[in-house]
């Protein structure tokens, strides 16, 4: 990729240019959300260095993130899910995990042992789940194994983080770093942090993984695979490199490594009204995970919408067994299950490859 020159990130390029696009796509949303109900809570089965845990997955509704108000991330629509405002009170948040619990007694035997809460944004920001709401929602969960919260790096601390190891429960920080490359994640993701603030969110909690008295704390990476401006190979290299730097990074165990899905009111969905854009291949996302399964870290992925126009997608006849080989694979981490799919698709994956370039892409739909 070239280097950019510094006219490109002055008044009006760049990130800004990226931003103010952003807001007048999302300004176009006009639909609103009860705070008292989730965003979306479902029951499932997740890989963790404990092994594979049923789990609890919340998506919290906060007044969203601050990074999608001033604009946000080109393939992020959530924020288009959060309550208008900008805030969420905390008897309404906690009636939305009354709600998560109700639903789980309902649709599973058992209690789960992982929780996994996400928000519209970061649930260490305390704009978005003040701290006593943070503390309540420990003392709901103190009794299950593990739980896992995303944040932005910026409102990872140690203090935060102890608040639900100190109650037993071994902690994740689940952190949208995106790509470990910076050029990457700030033109094509306009995400606005360095790799090395995903370093420090580690450091952070790394020191509490070292107070022994405490349960286990470590870092999920979430990455994404194919933004827009990249072609299908640059994206495949992007995520190849990533895992590895993810890898070498103390306090991150786990990667989670997820294709861009067309969500609406982005502008990732503008680039593919305009045939601008195409999610990624599903091979590629079996290429990414096959050549990094030597790595020491757990790399998992869940295409979301695979098969559909909208997500990733093959030829249309092979995505079932593709996404099952990517689903198994979650589980158990071996490689060879990768051996046992194949399609005629694959001949123009690899046109794909060779041939898709910056300037014509979606080569391909
Ligand atoms: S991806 Fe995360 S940081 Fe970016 S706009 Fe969405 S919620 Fe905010
Ligand atoms: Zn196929």
């Amino acid at each position: 990729m070239s280097k950019p020159s510094p006219e490109v990130y002055e008044q009006g390029k760049g990130m800004d240019a990226h931003n103010s696009v952003m807001r007048e796509i999302r300004g176009r949303n006009d639909e609103s959300h009860d705070p008292t109900e989730p965003t979306r809570v479902w029951i499932d089965e997740d890989n963790t260095p404990d092994g594979v845990y049923q789990s609890l997955t919340i998506i919290l509704n906060t007044g969203g993130c601050r990074w999608a108000r001033a604009g946000g991330c080109t393939m992020c629509g959530y924020v288009a899910e959060s309550v208008e405002g900008g805030t969420v009170a905390h008897e309404d948040l906690m009636t939305q995990i009354q709600a998560c619990l109700d639903h789980e007694e309902e649709n599973a035997d058992d209690e789960s042992g992982l929780i996994k809460i996400y928000t519209s944004g970061s649930f260490l920001d305390e704009r978005e789940v003040p701290a006593e709401t943070r503390r309540a929602i420990a003392d709901t969960f103190a009794d299950r194994d593990r739980i896992v919260v995303e944040s932005l790096p910026d409102f990872v601390d140690r203090e935060k983080v102890t608040d639900f190891t100190d109650r037993g429960i071994a902690t994740d920080v689940a952190v949208g770093l995106e790509t470990a490359t910076d050029r990457v994640r700030h033109d094509c993701v306009n995400k606005y942090f360095d790799f090395a603030d995903f370093e420090d969110a580690c450091a952070a909690v790394r020191e509490v993984d070292a107070d022994e008295s405490t349960a286990d704390a470590g870092v999920k990476a979430y990455l994404l695979m194919k933004p827009p401006f990249l072609s299908e190979r640059e994206a495949i290299e992007d995520m190849k490199r990533s895992v590895r730097k993810c890898a070498a990074v103390e306090g991150c165990h786990t990667v989670s490594m997820n294709p861009t899905n067309v969500q609406q009111f982005t502008m990732v969905e503008q680039l593919y009204f305009r045939d601008g854009y195409r999610p990624p291949w599903l091979w590629s996302v079996a290429e990414v995970l096959e050549s990094t399964a030597d790595e020491d870290v757990i790399v998992v992925s869940d295409p979301v919408g695979h098969g559909s126009d909208r997500g990733a997608h093959n030829c249309g006849e092979c995505d079932d067994r593709v996404q099952k080989a990517i689903k198994d694979f979650d589980l158990r981490q071996d490689p060879s299950v990768f051996q046992q799919v194949d399609c005629q698709c694959e001949h123009t994956w690899d046109v794909v490859r060779e041939r898709e370039r910056g300037y014509n892409l979606p080569l391909a739909r």
